[in-house]
């Protein structure tokens, strides 16, 4: 199993500005001569090992949408973010348009964010293709129609050679599609979230974004330390830090990377990956919050170690 990441970035998606790209090459230029790098063949490890990420790369802007990947035909992602359109150019890549495709796409829910990149996911628009968008929203079908409704844009849903179904499916049940064992958790979200479990082969990736969690609510809590059990890999919300979390963003609906690991590590996680970076926060931003992450895992750690890494669009984390 592996996972990729296409969309990371949550509520809007943004992109690097000119001042930022300036920024992050001045930075550079000063680390290259503070190790007097003076040779053409030098550069590429230079940048690979002396750079740290958040100079030589960046996090990304589009908003969520996560690959699952496995041998079999179907394919399956998460969220229809706007990185739902640089990977259905990765798919057509791979595809030529006259071999039809089946797509299984599970909806944490019908916010903008989530479903801004439907419009822009190439695949809808070939005949043959079969699109199954897996929700517990009953409402699904109607957010869909309406993103593509005049005047918002310029091709209404009807004109879609895709064949589109919505497949409403229940919380707390397990379901088997596309070769993984599925199962939905509920989520506290305005309009509700749900987060995903997905398991195959004897390993097991959550995909748990938009959601809030209540520190006094303890038998919440519990429900998400026993969603999250012994996943190799879990996908948090942490989109505030926890102060934020709890005072001036409470009942925003969002979680942080404090609350992230303390449900990864009473659930035996693997694996922690935070997800839905807060537009306002740039790369240094991002870069630091998970250096205090990885502090505090190994400051709360009291059994196995959590690793914990942080989402970019583009990142793979094999399984
Ligand atoms: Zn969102
Ligand atoms: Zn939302």
């Amino acid at each position: 199993m592996k996972v990729r990441f296409w969309g990371t970035r949550g509520s809007i998606p943004i992109s690097l500005t000119a001042a930022q790209t300036r920024a992050k090459l001045v930075a550079a230029l000063h680390l290259a001569i503070e190790h007097g790098l003076n040779r053409r063949e030098d550069v590429e490890a230079f940048v690979d090992s002396r750079l740290p990420f958040e100079i030589s790369g960046t996090f990304g802007g589009h908003s969520s949408c996560v690959q699952l990947e496995s041998e079999g035909a179907d394919h399956v992602f998460m969220d229809f973010g706007s990185g739902a359109r640089p990977l259905a150019g990765d798919y057509l890549q791979r595809h030529a348009p006259n071999e039809p495709q089946t797509y299984h796409v599970f909806m944490s829910h019908l916010h903008w964010d989530h479903i801004m990149g439907f419009p822009f996911f190439t695949p809808v628009y070939i005949p043959g293709n079969r699109i199954i968008i897996h929700t517990c929203h009953a409402q699904a079908e109607q957010a869909f129609r309406t993103q593509q409704s005049p005047p918002c844009f310029p091709v209404p849903f009807d004109a879609l050679s895709a064949h589109i179904e919505f497949d409403l499916l229940q919380p707390d049940q397990r379901y088997d599609i596309a070769g993984y064992g599925v199962q939905a958790l509920k989520q506290l979200h305005s309009g509700d979230s749900y987060g995903w479990r997905f398991e195959r082969h004897g390993k097991a990736m959550v995909y748990s974004t938009d959601s809030e969690h209540k520190l006094g609510d303890q038998a919440a809590l519990d429900r998400f330390v026993e969603f999250f059990a012994d996943a190799d890999l879990v996908v948090f919300d942490a989109m505030y830090s926890l102060v934020d979390a709890i005072s001036v963003r409470a009942d925003w609906g969002h979680s942080s990377n404090l609350m992230g690991i303390e449900l990864c590590q009473a659930a035996k996680a693997r694996r922690l990956c935070l997800f839905h970076h807060e537009p306002a926060n740039d790369d240094a931003k991002i870069a630091q919050v998970l250096a205090q992450s990885r502090q505090l895992e190994s400051i709360y750690r009291e059994a196995a170690a959590l690793e914990v890494s942080t989402a970019y669009d583009g990142l793979e984390i094999a399984l």
